[in-house]
């Protein structure tokens, strides 16, 4: 028997929240972000249930290579462009379009002995102050790359900092407006926030990544539940140990729970070392046989506790759910003070994915 904790994926809750976000911008693209391991989901787990995006947007180039080897060959976006001038082959080799921030990329691109062209998409610092050029070198920087035999389509990106705010876009979109203004090119600049509650953003290629998980961007649940997004992927465990343990009982490390009663108490083979977040405290909410519980104490590497008290139907061999389609990730973050992609980009290697 292996160890009982399990990640399922949703396909078809991928599904549909692809379409979700279809729906919210009928006119344009859709580029489904997967990096970081399709947000801890695993690529090779997701990408065949997204596969009516129109192009994938990713960070690392060995996970575009798997995308091309399996057959994959519509675009694909490197999202921080290229690290190193040899890279460039392989963009080329792959049909890759990468993101161009720097200077000295331009150069490299200039320099590289290419028999045709790589697309590119040109970042603009909107006020995110990480990557990309300011508002103003973009209609220079534009004709620079229009007159350099390497480079074909040019689209204009960019990334909000705050766009999960009502007037999150506001001060960006003027910036990007004037920098664009007489370039006839593409944009692309919509995260999931934008693509949610900012249909002013849309353009021709969106970017959502966390809705297509069915998470929030804003990291409020409620605040996106209406949008019907399907949580994508549910952490389960079994109950492993039964515990009664009398009033004034310490459970877990540090003595820092200590029993208010006597307590029938579940532990449960999940820790941090698994992806579950350290900081959740006492009272964290949990699901143990389709009944709401809470945790007891603090996470340890491989096991929590849970309070079984009142909840007789339940025992050893139980199933928890810790997160996914009950435990909205979203609100289990909010008490462990992280966010939603955090948990999910921390699912650990040891945990068998299973999909259904
Ligand atoms: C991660 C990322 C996205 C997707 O962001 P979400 O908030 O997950 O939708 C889009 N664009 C860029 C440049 C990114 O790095």
């Amino acid at each position: 028997m292996p160890r009982p904790i399990i990640a399922t994926i949703n396909q078809n809750a991928l599904k549909h929240n692809l379409s979700i976000a279809r729906n919210l911008a009928p006119s344009s693209h859709i580029w489904a972000v997967v990096k970081a391991n399709a947000y801890g989901h695993g690529i090779k787990n997701v990408w065949k249930s997204l596969i009516k995006a129109d192009g994938f947007a990713l960070l690392n180039l060995d996970k575009a290579i798997f995308l091309r080897d399996h057959g994959w060959d519509k675009p694909i976006l490197l999202l921080e462009g290229f690290f190193n001038s040899d890279d460039i082959k392989i963009i080329h080799h792959y049909s890759l379009t990468t993101a161009i921030h720097s200077h000295w990329q331009i150069q490299a691109l200039k320099k590289a002995k290419l028999l045709s062209p790589v697309n590119v998409y040109l970042k603009i610092n909107c006020g995110m102050n990480r990557l990309g050029f300011q508002p103003n070198e973009i209609k220079k920087i534009w004709h620079q790359l229009r007159s350099c035999k390497n480079i074909g389509e040019v689209t204009l990106m960019s990334h909000f900092p705050e766009a999960e705010n009502p007037q999150g876009v506001t001060e960006p979109m003027k910036r990007i407006t004037q920098a664009a203004i007489g370039l006839k090119c593409p944009h692309s600049l919509a995260n999931s926030a934008a693509t949610l509650w900012h249909p002013k953003t849309h353009f021709d290629w969106i970017r959502p990544g966390i809705m297509l998980y069915g998470a929030s961007p804003s990291g409020d649940w409620k605040h996106v539940s209406r949008s019907g997004l399907k949580p994508v992927m549910t952490l389960t465990s079994k109950v492993i140990a039964i515990q009664e343990i009398p009033q004034g009982a310490s459970v877990g490390y540090n003595r820092n729970y200590c029993a208010p009663y006597k307590q029938r108490i579940g532990i449960v083979a999940c820790g941090y070392a698994d992806g579950y977040p350290r900081h959740a405290p006492s009272g964290t909410p949990i699901k143990v046989n389709n009944e709401m519980t809470q945790t007891i104490g603090s996470v340890a590497m491989d096991m929590l506790a849970v309070d079984l008290t009142n909840h007789p139907n339940t025992g050893l061999g139980s199933t928890v759910e810790l997160w996914g389609e009950n435990i909205k990730i979203d609100d289990l973050a909010v008490i462990a003070r992280t966010v939603g992609y955090e948990i999910m980009c921390s699912l650990s290697q040891r945990v068998p994915v299973k999909l259904y």
